[in-house]
């Protein structure tokens, strides 16, 4: 006979999720963090920046309970958001500014959170007395923690996690769930080996050791999460390069990533969340600059950029634009290009939003310091 509530099917739920478009999935007990430790010394040393958020629900990450009473089992699973490309992906146009591409198509967390609810109401299907939660991001859960101990992957000296097959570029969602599921193997092995590339390549110096990462000087943090003006330090401002929002570098030369296996834009396995909204590589950075409000919103629609918003855009598209034309000097005699931005900078500086106005007069004063190019 048949039983009326079956027992939940870890095999048949791995399933289900891949068939949502997850490239990784594994599941392990709830039990405490084991990398709380870690975050606690790491907030404890302020290398969290302006993400307040991190301190305040520093004890809820302790244990995912905090998540979901009665928590027995935490799912792991990872989207892949390569769109395909290898990386050095994103544009070589000159007078554009790179997205990182986490943000190329749609707001992940949009994307992922629909699959998650997918999944959960067709557990409710199958398994009605199971209780379950998604979470994606933003959630108090130490993702990278329990995707290892679910068996998806280690933890690179880049801080993110990498799978052999996939590489790191991958975003991770957890699916907490009342009932116990025999656990996948943890990944225990370390690939990273001697290999400092991430470290080497890190332009502003923010991953001050293996697996420890400064947010305070992470071009990724910088243009997303800071709201208001960027710190004064210049030694930061002048190495965040073309990064409009986000920043790849230490994620495309990891060697894990070259050889990583992607599924292609065209290819019908391609989850189709990711293509709700086009592919978005870069942006005119000045066309961000002279752009109406009412044009940035219809941007960012849709996207994660919302994060940084209409003010972190505008003003981070002063700091691509003062790299951008240090960088046309040898190519731009005349300075044509480099007039349009510095016009654009000034109109700037009347901006009510004092982040964009502060980023503007220190963009004047780089220009006019570079002399020769700027016509006055
Ligand atoms: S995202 Fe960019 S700035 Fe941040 S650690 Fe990686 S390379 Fe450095
Ligand atoms: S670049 Fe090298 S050290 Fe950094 S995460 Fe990749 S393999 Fe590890």
């Amino acid at each position: 006979m048949t039983p009326l509530h079956p027992a939940p099917d870890r095999e048949r739920l791995r399933a289900k999720a891949l068939e949502l478009g997850f490239v990784r999935v594994g599941v392990t007990p709830a039990t405490e963090a084991e990398t709380f430790g870690f975050l606690e010394s790491w907030l404890d040393a302020g290398m969290h920046g302006d993400m307040g958020y991190m301190a305040r629900h520093r004890q809820a990450r302790k244990h995912p309970q905090s998540l979901l009473n009665g928590v027995r089992s935490v799912w792991m699973m990872a989207w892949d958001s390569s769109f395909g490309h290898h990386p050095g992906g994103g544009s070589a146009d000159t007078k554009q500014g790179r997205i990182g591409r986490y943000a190329w198509g749609m707001d992940y967390h949009v994307a992922l959170k629909d699959q998650l609810k997918l999944l959960a109401s067709w557990c409710q299907e199958q398994w009605p007395k199971m209780r379950t939660r998604g979470v994606v991001d933003t959630a108090p859960l130490l993702e990278r923690d329990f995707a290892r101990r679910a068996g998806l992957g280690w933890v690179g000296k880049n801080t993110l996690l990498i799978d052999p097959q996939k590489g790191s570029h991958l975003l991770l969602a957890g699916f907490l769930t009342s009932e116990e599921f025999e656990e996948d193997k943890p990944f225990t092995a370390d690939h990273c080996g001697s290999c400092t590339a991430c470290l080497d390549a890190c332009p502003t110096g923010a991953l001050v050791g293996p697996r420890l990462l400064d947010a305070r000087r992470c071009i990724s943090y910088l243009t997303i999460e800071t709201k208001g003006p960027l710190p004064a330090d210049d030694s930061v401002r002048q190495l965040m390069g073309n990064w409009l929002l986000g920043c790849d570098i230490c994620q495309d030369v990891c060697p894990w990533n070259k050889k990583a296996s992607r599924i292609s834009l065209s290819s019908p396995d391609l989850p189709q969340p990711a293509l709700q909204k086009p592919i978005l590589q870069s942006v005119d950075p000045l066309w961000l600059l002279k752009a109406s409000s009412n044009e940035i919103q219809e941007l960012l629609e849709g996207r994660a950029w919302d994060r940084a918003g209409e003010s972190g855009l505008r003003r981070n598209a002063v700091f691509v634009l003062v790299h951008l034309v240090k960088q046309a000097k040898s190519r731009d005699p005349d300075g044509e290009w480099a007039c349009q931005v510095e016009k654009a900078l000034e109109v700037c500086l009347e901006n009510s939003d004092c982040a964009v106005s502060e980023a503007a007069q220190w963009g004047i004063k780089q220009l006019r310091s570079l002399g020769g190019l700027v016509k006055a």
